[in-house]
């Protein structure tokens, strides 16, 4: 995958660490392994599992995380060789965890729901072959009936949940078919997660959203209505953060959230300037976007937390040598009126579209 080839191993296992930070896990210690194939038993080859094992045993750890996603087969025998209660997951299971803690909304809920169950499924065996096991194989057979018992009340819950999800659905859609009648351009604030989103809506708007040094603070679509100094307006709409190697399916499961997105007039592209991996972290964002169809939507990319980097003077130059290209800190309110006049810039070709359709 291109994207994943652009954060190093040691990148992407910080990043894991983050999430597990965000999880409210504490992280003892980190490792990889370079393999030309990985192991179709455990991913990883024996003498790693020996090694974690060690470690396990000598810091009392409870739960391993794998960054790739690992197949049902290689989490059972992986918890199987490192015994006993420690759990086993993959950064899939991790930001499923996080969108579970987070989700503030029903529809929210309904989607991370039926997500986790969509994941589920197909490592359902676990629990089963491992009663098989303890009873010496004297049940045998009985752990599969069970289990396709287990499936298929699963995927009841499952249709289900998609109903519920639908319904619900279904009313957002006409509330924003009503808000569509009216003439007032809808911004969508994307970036990776932690980009600066929820304060930049805060700032502007005075809204309260939850703004937090966490990854995913935002889950939920949250519009806010922000009016200008000429009294022009527009509805600013923060979305879910993106992020690297964001496991396809939630992507889908969150693709009617992510809908907004590609209506919009305008997308801001919000960007933690000061991050060292800021030039990646747009690649992902592009990315999505494109996945979601929305690269021909007109773009404002606003580097943020110019207020953080080393070298502020030199970003700011440089950002005003580039086109549609905003210097801000969100923190302490700095650019606001230069990111408003651009806004107001750019909006200014979808007034004129408006303007046709009503002529
Ligand atoms: P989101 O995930 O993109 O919505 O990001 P948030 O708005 O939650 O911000 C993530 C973290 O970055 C928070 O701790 C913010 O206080 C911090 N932050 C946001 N903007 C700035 C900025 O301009 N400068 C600095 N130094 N920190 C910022």
């Amino acid at each position: 995958d291109e994207t994943e080839e652009l954060f190093t191993i040691e990148e992407s296992l910080k990043e894991l660490a983050q999430l597990a930070d965000t999880a409210g896990l504490m992280v003892v210690d980190s490792t990889y392994q370079k393999l030309s194939t990985p192991n179709p038993r455990t991913y990883i080859g024996s003498g790693k599992v020996a090694e974690i094992k060690a470690a396990i045993n000598a810091y009392g750890v409870e739960t391993v995380i794998f960054d790739d996603e690992l197949s049902p087969g290689q989490l059972r025998n992986l918890e199987k060789a490192f015994g006993g209660n420690v759990r086993v997951c993959d950064r899939t299971a991790l930001i499923l965890d996080i969108f579970d803690q987070r989700a503030a909304t029903r529809e929210a809920s309904l989607q991370v729901a039926l997500a986790q169950m969509e994941y589920q499924l197909p490592r359902l065996t676990k629990m089963w072959t491992h009663l098989e096991r303890q009873s010496g194989g004297k049940v045998k057979g009985m752990g599969e009936k069970q289990i396709e018992v287990d499936k298929r009340i699963l995927r009841t819950q499952i249709g289900v949940l998609r109903k519920d999800l639908e319904s619900v659905r279904k009313h957002r859609k006409q509330y924003r078919t009503r808000r569509l009648s009216v003439p007032v351009p809808v911004v969508s604030l994307v970036g990776y997660t932690n980009a600066g989103k929820s304060t930049l809506l805060n700032q502007l708007t005075g809204a309260d959203v939850l703004a937090e040094d966490r990854l995913f603070a935002t889950l939920d679509p949250t519009t806010r209505r922000v009016q200008m100094k000429n009294g022009k307006e527009f509805l600013l709409t923060d979305t879910v953060g993106f992020i690297q190697k964001l496991p396809t399916t939630l992507v889908a499961a969150f693709r009617a959230t992510l809908e907004e997105i590609s209506e919009s007039s305008l997308l801001v592209h919000v960007i933690d300037i000061s991050h060292p991996l800021a030039e990646q972290q747009i690649d992902a964002v592009e990315k999505v976007l494109s996945e979601l169809d929305a690269s021909s939507i007109p773009k404002l990319m606003v580097w943020n937390k110019v207020d953080k980097a080393s070298n502020p003077e030199e970003i700011k130059q440089k950002a005003k040598d580039l086109e549609d290209t905003i210097c801000i800190s969100a923190l302490k309110g700095s650019g606001l009126d230069e990111f408003c006049n651009a806004v107001q810039e750019k909006l200014k070709v979808f007034a004129l579209f408006v303007y046709i359709l009503f002529i």
